[in-house]
């Protein structure tokens, strides 16, 4: 674990055990504010693949929180999800009894696997939550925030017209399928594609869209391809037979390691990273913890898009791949 913590420059690990509940809070930096981050519930296999996947996140969200201008460190937090039946009420309200332990240095949210019912569990137990049923759910804000991105990208870098623009989705979850509305209601074509099927025959009966197999979507020839499912699908194999333009998502940690990016950057595919334009729900989830109004929060979600755009320039200039630009980007605001 200690290597972990120390590839990762994590600042804090903490581990939690009580009867279901087999939890971890990664802490990645503090400098620019208290760690917030989504607790994420699902399964791994074992405890070192629940930690690797915590302090990614973590690292994630610093950065992320840095480039959004949010007040916020980086932090994650991981249940791993019983194989046996359990209290889904008790085991978030337990979480939350640990979280309260920590005083305020690491603030929970939403993530994948955790509803907004959990996240009230957790609430009933302490305040250090930035999303539940009083705050509301980040996902339309992420959603917008990319869709800003992909279309200023499209725009300025790629010279085409969102309404004459070809965009794949990978995943039409709760941030995937209204990413899918908006591009539809904006004249795009779409093609999408989930593993879960109810999902996709609700889209070909409601919007007509065209459904790719899940081995497949990646590869679809397009202008846009957009990561919404889970993180590490762009990969050194599935480089070689994209066939798109840009990689614009949601999903947090796309690129499997640093090097794609730069192979990515080679073959002339510009990737929007993640961490910037992903960052909506964080602007939404922060701002209504603090009491900021609905314009704010607005007002600092459409300044994403002219961050992607600072991003862009500096690869350009120093022809350095974007993610590499925005990493070092968000160092520097680390100070
Ligand atoms: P979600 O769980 O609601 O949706 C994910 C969807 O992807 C599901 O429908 C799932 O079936 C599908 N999926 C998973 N693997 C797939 C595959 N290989 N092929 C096709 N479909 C696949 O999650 P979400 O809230 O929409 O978030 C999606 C991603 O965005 C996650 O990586 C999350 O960490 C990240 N993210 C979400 C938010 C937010 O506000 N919800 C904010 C920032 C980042």
């Amino acid at each position: 674990m200690f290597d972990v913590m120390s590839d990762h420059e994590l600042q804090e690990l903490h581990l939690f055990q009580r009867d279901e509940l087999n939890a971890l809070v990664a802490i990645h930096n503090t400098s620019l504010g208290p760690a917030l981050g989504g607790c994420r519930f699902v399964s791994y296999k074992d405890v070192r693949s629940a930690c690797l996947d915590a302090a990614r996140l973590a690292r994630g969200m610093t950065y992320k929180a840095a480039l959004a201008g949010v007040p916020y460190g980086g932090g994650k937090s991981v249940i791993v999800l019983p194989e046996e039946p359990f209290d889904r009420t008790a085991l978030f309200e337990e979480f939350g009894r640990w979280v309260e332990t920590l005083g305020g240095r690491y603030i929970t949210a939403m993530d994948a696997g955790t509803t907004i019912k959990d996240m009230d569990a957790i609430h009933s137990r302490t305040a250090f939550v930035a999303s539940h049923s009083k705050i509301g759910d980040p996902a339309p804000y992420t959603a917008e925030g990319v869709f800003q991105c992909i279309k200023v990208s499209l725009q300025d870098e790629l010279n085409i017209p969102l309404n004459k623009s070809t965009v794949a989705i990978q995943g039409l979850g709760n941030v995937g399928y209204r990413l899918m509305e908006k591009l539809i209601k904006a004249d795009a074509t779409v093609i999408v594609s989930d593993i879960d099927n109810e999902k996709t025959r609700k889209v070909i009966n409601e919007h007509g869209v065209f459904v790719a197999p899940v081995s497949e979507i990646l590869m679809e020839p397009c202008d846009v391809l957009a990561p919404c499912g889970l993180g590490g699908v762009i990969t050194e194999e599935v480089i070689p037979r994209l066939d798109c333009k840009l990689i614009a998502g949601c999903a947090n940690n796309q690129l499997l390691t640093d090097s794609v990016g730069q192979a990515l950057w080679e073959k002339d595919i510009l990737y929007a990273p993640d961490f910037v334009i992903n960052s909506g729900g964080l602007i939404y989830a922060s701002g209504r913890y603090n009491d900021h109004s609905s314009a704010q929060i607005n007002d600092d979600l459409d300044r994403l898009s002219n961050m992607l755009l600072s991003v862009f320039c500096r690869a350009h200039n120093e022809n350095k791949s974007p993610d590499q630009v925005s990493v070092e980007m968000a160092k520097e605001k680390l100070g």
